[in-house]
């Protein structure tokens, strides 16, 4: 069968031999290209529902294939291999070593929910893509990725103190991803806030960085929500099988 559209192929699925003579007939080089037969053997029934367990993947069975998403996506007009509807497909139809080649892109998704409002079936494709980035994390297929580190950070922040501090969030993130602080565009950014910020308000961030107010009576409440974090945490670590 000819080959019409050779660029939707994977260069590693196209065989081509030097010399080749069948019945015969020399079809050596262009002539004796094959395709390499694409069998998927290793099928994870459970793929969808897991993904679906994970905080953003819960409508993932109300997509319809339409496009909208990818047509929509920021990434995509830059990078056309990210694709969230091809990953949703995959996703759906348990094609988990395809999905796997693309484990290096996913977590690029920018959050800018164009896909969300594209979406004709409130699929949410922007929460697929984050807990499918999640998903590979928890799975050990990728490293943690610097979104997850930050919002770590920002997690375990608010349930000490109850309370968002730029400065320190920014610390423990260059800390936790391994940058240096003192990096050129903070520096002027830091300079250019000097020059405008009130002095009682520098004074205050300053302070806030330093001693790490907390809410009052915050105790109970960053009790609270770190036993829901766990309870959740565990929750869906039992929905991907790994406890
Ligand atoms: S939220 Fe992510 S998947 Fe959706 S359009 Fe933006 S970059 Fe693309
Ligand atoms: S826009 Fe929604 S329904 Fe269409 S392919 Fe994307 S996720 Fe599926």
């Amino acid at each position: 069968m000819p080959i019409h559209e050779q660029s939707l192929i994977r260069p590693e699925n196209l065989k081509t031999h030097d010399k080749l003579v069948l019945d015969g007939v020399d079809v050596s080089g262009h002539w004796s290209t094959f395709i390499e037969p694409r069998v998927v053997t290793d099928y994870n029934e459970a793929l969808q529902e897991e993904i679906a367990a994970l905080p953003g993947g819960e409508h993932i069975h109300r997509c319809w294939q339409c496009g909208s998403c990818t047509n929509s996506c920021t990434v995509n007009a830059v990078n056309p291999d990210f694709n969230p509807r091809f990953w949703i497909y995959l996703i759906r139809m348990g094609m988990e070593s395809e999905l796997l080649r693309d484990k290096d892109i996913i977590w690029q998704c920018v959050s800018c929910n164009k896909c969300t409002y594209a979406c004709p079936r409130d699929v949410f494709p922007e929460g697929v893509m984050k807990a499918t980035a999640h998903w590979l994390e928890l799975q050990g297929h990728t490293p943690k990725s610097k979104s997850t580190l930050f919002d770590e950070e920002f997690t375990e922040q608010v349930m000490a103190t109850g309370k968002i501090e730029e400065g320190r969030i920014i610390r423990g993130f260059f800390a936790k991803t391994g940058q240096a602080l003192m990096q050129d565009w903070l520096v002027e950014m830091a300079k250019r806030l000097a020059r405008r910020l009130p002095i009682k308000l520098g004074f205050l961030m300053g302070w806030a960085t330093i001693f790490r107010p907390r809410t009052r009576g915050w105790s109970r409440a960053g009790e609270a929500i770190e036993e829901y974090v766990h309870e959740q945490q565990a929750k869906q670590r039992k929905a991907l099988s790994l406890e």
